[in-house]
């Protein structure tokens, strides 16, 4: 074994290994495809004793998965699930390569270090030490790792879901990424827990007028009555509903805060860099994302279009689209390009009970609410086989880290000792339920 092998935790360096494999997704299939980085979660399976089967629906992206036989196999298993895939980065704007997987004060940079390479790595060294210490874990654990998660699963997940469903058989929960993780509160920490996932609409609005020159008197005019439907759109305040979720999350922050929990914009102002965040689980958002129009300068075009991105609460899809006409006017056509369910689970039961001790064992007193996400995971797909899916990834941050802004970010980065804590919370867990 080489120095710079034996000198990191097992679950560091496979994090960073996997931070080197380049599984840029660009969404809409294109994508340099997880087929090497599923390889070597498959091999690293295997070396643990257990038998691993691949799925590859489309060319290069490979899912993958194992179960470990539980000691009682009456109960439900669990299925632990992460994503190989991971956002573009443009290097030239990154202190690093993030394809490297460097290591340096005491960090993990590249793409991928917390959507969620971390994670992914977390669950194997997790399994890995209770399997080399010849343990059993009480139920099967599925373990399972997905392409093509962020563009929703269309390559990855979902198929897997329709074509492979006996991977999942007599499975009633999951757990994966974005969740488990600290934050500051006020000068105190909490832990967020994710029981819930907004829903997606991704639209298109578009609007139609008359061609004509640029230089005339043209009231009928596409581009006009786009951007007046997008800025009031854009601009739309949504108001605070908070779901039985979101009211927990609100009353645990201000009571570690000694706010009034009434106004939970301002609660969440209470918790430094997750404030847009968690003020984004309050409401529906609408934010545009892309405008599209014509080709000349001195041309007006006759129509014009633009991608909106939609979040609202769990259920509320229909009510949403429908006040979203009312918005726009019945001149802008608004059309669906991409729909996806929410969820939401109670913060109760078992599981969750399991979580949130495994967590105070190892940050004893520190409090653990549970929280809505503004996006999604493959927790959505698993949901259409009525798994129940949580996000835990646990880390121990640093008050000063932007963790939430490190997701899809530059410079994206995890403290090494935030993935050993991971490690051991989740083996934890692994052992106790
Ligand atoms: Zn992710």
């Amino acid at each position: 074994m080489s120095a710079e092998a034996s000198e990191y935790p097992e679950v560091v360096r496979v994090a960073r290994d996997l931070i080197r494999f380049d599984t840029t997704n660009w969404g809409e299939g294109r994508s340099r495809g997880e087929r090497e980085a599923a390889e070597y979660v498959g091999a690293y399976l295997e070396a643990l004793g257990l038998s691993v089967e691949y799925y590859e629906p489309i060319p290069r992206r490979t899912n993958v998965v194992a179960r470990v036989a539980g000691r009682d196999r009456s109960k439900p298993a669990l299925v632990l699930h992460g994503h190989l895939d991971v956002v573009p980065a443009v290097a030239e704007d990154w202190s690093v390569d993030p394809f490297e997987g460097v290591i340096r004060d005491g960090l993990l940079w590249g793409r991928g270090a917390v959507d969620m390479k971390d994670m992914d790595a977390m669950i194997l060294t997790s399994l890995a030490e209770l399997l080399r210490a010849g343990e059993q874990p009480e139920r099967d654990i599925i373990v399972t790792f997905f392409a093509d998660e962020e563009n929703g699963g269309v390559e990855g997940s979902q198929l897997v879901v329709r074509d492979r469903p006996h991977w999942f058989a007599g499975a009633t929960e999951a757990i994966s990424e974005v969740g488990g993780y600290s934050i500051p509160v006020g000068d105190r920490r909490a832990y967020l827990l994710q029981v819930g996932e907004k829903a997606l609409v991704w639209m298109r609005l578009r609007a139609t007028g008359t061609a004509g020159h640029g230089s005339r008197f043209h009231p009928d005019n596409a581009v006009t009555r786009l951007a007046e439907a997008v800025a009031a759109l854009g601009r739309t305040s949504w108001p605070v509903e908070l779901t039985a979720t979101t009211r927990q999350t609100v009353a645990g922050l201000a009571a570690l805060c000694g706010l009034d929990p009434a106004d939970p914009d301002a609660v969440a102002d209470a918790t430094g860099p997750a404030a847009g965040f968690l003020r984004s689980t309050f409401r529906t958002t609408s934010n545009p994302t892309g405008l599209t129009a014509g080709y000349k300068h001195n041309v007006i075009p006759d129509a014009a279009s633009a991608t909106i991105d939609v979040r609202t609460l769990p259920g509320q899809e229909d009510a949403v689209l429908a006040q979203i006409q009312r918005i726009v006017g019945d001149d802008v056509v608004v059309e669906i390009s991409h729909r996806d369910i929410g969820l939401e689970v109670p913060f109760e039961g078992a599981l969750v009970d399991a979580m949130v001790q495994a967590l105070g064992r190892h940050d004893p007193g520190i409090p653990v609410l549970p929280y809505l996400m503004g996006g999604g995971t493959d927790n959505k797909a698993l949901a259409e086989l009525g798994i129940a899916g949580y996000g835990f990834a646990p880390l121990r941050l640093p008050a000063d880290i932007d963790f939430t802004g490190m997701f899809h970010g530059v410079d994206e980065r995890v403290p090494l000792d935030a993935l050993v804590f991971g490690q051991r919370v989740l083996t934890d867990l692994l052992r106790t339920y």
